[in-house]
């Protein structure tokens, strides 16, 4: 995968993905991502984006101001 920003190689690793709704905050950590070497824009394989997409609208659910996720163990 190259990047979408600079068309560097990426590298695997693992992010935090913070989503801010404006009533909560949904923090998801370990999420699987590709990290550019040069620019460091961080992307998500599609799998990813759409589970990622359901841990955010679980956690909506949960009526918090924050809400804590490990993807590995959510999804
Ligand atoms: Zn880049």
């Amino acid at each position: 995968m190259m990047c979408q920003i600079c068309g560097a190689v990426t590298e695997k690793g693992f992010t935090t993905s913070v989503t801010d709704l404006g009533t909560c905050l949904i923090i998801v950590r370990n999420v699987p991502c590709y990290k550019c070497t040069e620019c460091s824009e961080v992307m998500y394989t599609g799998d990813v984006v759409r589970r990622l997409e359901q841990v955010i609208e679980t956690a909506k659910r949960m009526t918090q101001e924050v809400s804590i996720i490990d993807f590995g163990r959510a999804a």
